[in-house]
């Protein structure tokens, strides 16, 4: 049962690495990557740029 044994651990090096990308979100390190839609603030009045963080799905607008 060589295979399963492979499959498994492969499974868990990439619970291990998503893991690892979660914790550098959680310490505030996010990867961000600007989104290619902008949104209109209304509250300020004008065109923002909008951010994704590209592990967890975060978003930030940029120049507030
Ligand atoms: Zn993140």
């Amino acid at each position: 049962m060589s295979d399963v044994r492979s499959l498994d651990a492969f499974r868990k090096a990439k619970q291990k690495a998503k893991a690892a990308g979660n914790t550098l979100c959680k310490s505030g390190r996010h990867k961000w990557q600007a989104a290619k839609d902008t949104v209109f603030d209304s509250k300020q009045g004008k065109l923002v740029t909008r951010e994704v963080c590209a592990r967890c799905g975060k978003t930030r607008v940029k120049g507030t």
